[in-house]
């Protein structure tokens, strides 16, 4: 049956009467029989991502691109009068994520199932994700953001597992969802909940109850852990996410003939971040029940495991206090002190044991002791962690150690959020690209070609214009598209810096004040959730509305610059903003940033980045050369040095500087104090001379005169700019997360072999 047919009997009528929902839903039936065409079975071994997040982002237009059907269905809606954008506007974003984390597992399974590897996701179906937020009189509210519909992307299954938490039995019951690969086969994302789950507890934005767990486990993504209840009930999640996944990866391997003895030829588990950790004691449980004795037990677990680190923040290391586990896991806290006892025989140093002198029990350390595989995320991170953060473990383990340099999916951030880039690419280069990204490296060829330049040049504006609009419509706010776009998307965070661009764009207010008109208007867009407990980051936010009012407000300044902040910052909103940005804010603090992914996402979209050497920022540079990128600031060992000298003294540096002292007296003098609230402002202002923990200041003069230089570059040289953005993505393809999985499986997993 043609296309067109297929689509008229699931809607049950003409395709021109029916409404965007019924077509949305019609072809989700579509996508979900044709990627159920291309399951295959796994031989040998295969893959348990384990995830407590999974960032998916909308599904609709990504599958079809996957399945090969986008163009055919495109054209026989638009000879129905029916507009694809249009239909895409009704699949709510499932945002099981909170930010770069979750988007990365969101793109390693784009990129098994493109390979055609067998590997699988298993996470929990959080009723609600990461919350919605609303910027309402300039400050961010939370309010739930429902994804679960009657028809869903996750299908139900008849499958449950038993799970004991705090001594009472309850039953995870498994979603399926589909995961396609472009023109491969299909995975699942195996999700977990609890059917007692009760979405009316919810009250007042996203305050719940937090004791009654048959109703609250699997409501939001992390509950709020700022309370004693909320991180008990990430326990429970974490435990129920482990338990239920371990009993999967068992019954499914079990299928397949395995005994057990032999897990390690059947499956491969990857533990994403410290949240899965769990899982190990966990199997070893479970292996004990099947007869297993405790040092094979161990042995089976280390070899089957695999751990990535994410940060070298120590606050996101879990550290449970054992008090915690042992009310809500008792049957694990026997293994882990077996565990315990069995680090402490390999090592005499007490800061590598997995339960510390205060009774903390350190997820990451049971992580590194009982996997075969430590990874960090980004050349510069990895060689910190041997150096520095886990360097006793490094001396113990140096062959668990290695580095794989995250990637992104090019079909969703490039083939799916740029049409016109990617026409316009595969115009100058051949289709080639599509399936492997290092072929985008062709471009090259082009980057004196003024006709080519300028057809990239024009595909960029074409983007902008639509940016504008998209930013109308659901902002309500007006953009000019000939100004420049400046954008730092990304979640909220001291050491991300959204406060080091803040103050930049208070100094260019005084500047243009004074009379110091820039070459052309520059509008600065920003996007970014601030976690609801995080005071500082909710300043921050504060600080740009409020700013962002002010400069609208004066006549003098508002043609020069304008401060944009984009509301509920999500993977949809990032399809957006990406292609249309001429420089991507890449600021974080050396040495705080594992890789970073959205750097990635701009420069494939041909934006120029301004960073520091941190993170993946450091293979970009590599990659494009130093006359395609604007680097500034401190170096990780200049920081790392600061830190551990502990002499960086922020109220030296506002003293010592007009410049900074003008930029942060300026958020609690009379135009902010009128515009916004003072008792914010003046935390944020205190803080920043006070604290500033992320070292803003020493990196002040630095990014104003890096970013000028850009701007100038940007006004004075067209051309040569447009060379920047195409080599930018002509660089791009080292940067495919298909290049990460095959480093992934090639060292640590090896897939499909036996
Ligand atoms: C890619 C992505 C991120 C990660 O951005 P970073 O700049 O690497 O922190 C966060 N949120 C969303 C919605 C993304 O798509």
């Amino acid at each position: 049956m043609d296309l067109k047919n297929t689509l008229t009997a699931l809607t049950g009528k003409p395709l021109d009467v029916c409404s965007n929902q019924e077509l949305y839903l019609a072809l989700m039936n579509l996508v979900q029989r044709r990627s159920a065409a291309h399951v295959r079975p796994a031989e040998g071994r295969k893959l348990y991502y384990i995830s407590a997040e999974f960032l998916i982002g909308k599904l609709l237009s990504n599958n079809l691109i996957n399945l090969g059907l986008y163009d055919e269905v495109r054209d026989v809606l638009a000879q129905a009068g029916k507009n694809l954008i249009d239909i895409e506007e009704v699949e709510p974003e499932p945002s099981l994520g909170n930010g770069g984390l979750g988007r990365l597992a969101a793109c390693f399974l784009d990129s098994l199932a493109t390979l055609n590897l067998p590997g699988d996701g298993i996470g929990l179906r959080y009723h609600f994700g990461l919350f919605r937020q609303s910027l309402a009189n300039g400050v961010q509210t939370e309010q739930p953001d429902p994804w679960l519909t009657d028809h869903c992307w996750a299908e139900r299954t008849n499958v449950t597992y038993p799970v004991m938490l705090a001594g009472q039995t309850y039953h995870a019951r498994l979603y399926r969802l589909a995961v396609t690969g472009y023109e491969g086969r299909t995975n699942a994302l195996n999700l977990f909940d609890l059917d007692t789950v009760d979405e009316g507890i919810v009250h007042d934005g996203i305050a719940f109850d937090k004791t009654a767990i048959d109703k609250n486990l699997t409501l939001f993504l992390y509950p709020d852990d700022s309370d004693e209840a909320g991180r008990r009930l990430r326990v429970y999640q974490q435990y129920l996410m482990v338990s239920a996944g371990a009993q999967l990866i068992l019954a499914e391997c079990a299928a397949r003939g395995c005994n057990y003895h032999d897990l390690a030829d059947y499956a491969a588990i990857q533990i994403n971040d410290t949240h899965p950790s769990m899982v190990i004691p966990e199997l070893i449980r479970l292996l004990e029940e099947q007869g297993i004795d405790f040092d094979e037990a161990v042995d089976i677990v280390t070899k089957t495991c695999a751990y990535t680190n994410h940060t070298i923040l120590a606050e996101a290391l879990e550290k449970w206090p054992r008090n915690y586990l042992e009310t809500a896991v008792p049957q694990l806290m026997p293994i882990i002190e077996k565990l315990d006892a069995l680090a402490r025989t390999r090592t005499e140093d007490n800061s590598l044991a997995i339960i510390d002198a205060d009774g903390l029990v350190h997820m990451a350390h049971m992580d590194i002791h009982f996997s075969h595989s430590t990874n960090g995320v980004a050349e510069l991170h990895t060689e910190i962690l041997k150096n520095t953060e886990l360097h006793g473990f490094y001396t113990l383990y140096p062959e668990k150690f290695n580095n794989k340099t995250n990637g992104i999916t090019f079909r969703r951030w490039l083939l799916e959020c740029n049409p016109l880039l990617t026409a316009q690419i595969e115009r100058q280069i051949g289709p080639g690209f599509r399936r492997d990204a290092a072929e985008l490296e062709k471009l090259k060829a082009f980057a004196n070609n003024p006709t080519v330049l300028q057809q990239f040049a024009a595909v960029k504006s074409q983007n902008k214009q639509a940016l504008v609009q998209w930013l109308a419509r659901t902002q309500g706010v007006t953009v000019d598209p000939a100004a420049l776009f400046d954008i730092q998307s990304k979640r909220l965070h001291e050491y991300k810096r959204q406060q080091l661009n803040l103050l930049y764009l208070i100094h260019q207010y005084h500047e243009i004040k004074a009379g110091h008109l820039p070459p052309f208007k520059l509008v600065s867009i920003f996007g970014a959730k601030a976690a609801p407990a995080y005071t500082i980051a909710k300043d921050i936010i504060h600080a740009l509305l409020t700013l962002s009012k002010v400069i609208a407000a004066d006549p003098q300044v508002s043609p020069w610059l304008q401060v944009v902040f984009v509301e509920n910052y999500n993977v949809t909103a990032a399809e957006k903003l990406i292609p249309a940005c001429d420089l991507s804010e890449q600021i974080s603090l050396a040495s705080k940033e594992a890789s970073g992914t959205g750097n990635m996402k701009f420069m494939l979209n041909g934006a120029v980045t301004l960073g520091t050497m941190d993170g993946a920022n450091v293979e970009i540079y590599r990659q494009v050369g130093p006359e395609n990128i604007y680097i500034f600031g401190q170096t990780s060992d200049q920081v790392i040095r600061r830190y551990a000298e502990k002499d960086y003294c922020a109220e030296e540096w506002y003293n010592a500087d007009a410049n900074i002292m003008r930029a942060i007296d300026f958020l609690t003098g009379p135009a902010m104090l009128e515009a916004g609230d003072g008792e914010s402002l003046t935390r944020l202002r205190s803080e920043l001379i006070h604290k500033d923990w992320f070292q803003t200041l020493p990196d002040f003069n630095a990014y104003l005169v890096r970013k000028g230089q850009a701007l100038a570059d940007y006004a004075t040289d067209p051309m040569g700019w447009t060379r920047k953005c195409l080599v930018n993505t002509a660089m791009a393809g080292f940067f495919s997360s298909d290049r990460t999985i095959a480093e992934y499986n090639r060292d640590i997993w090896h897939l499909g072999q036996q």
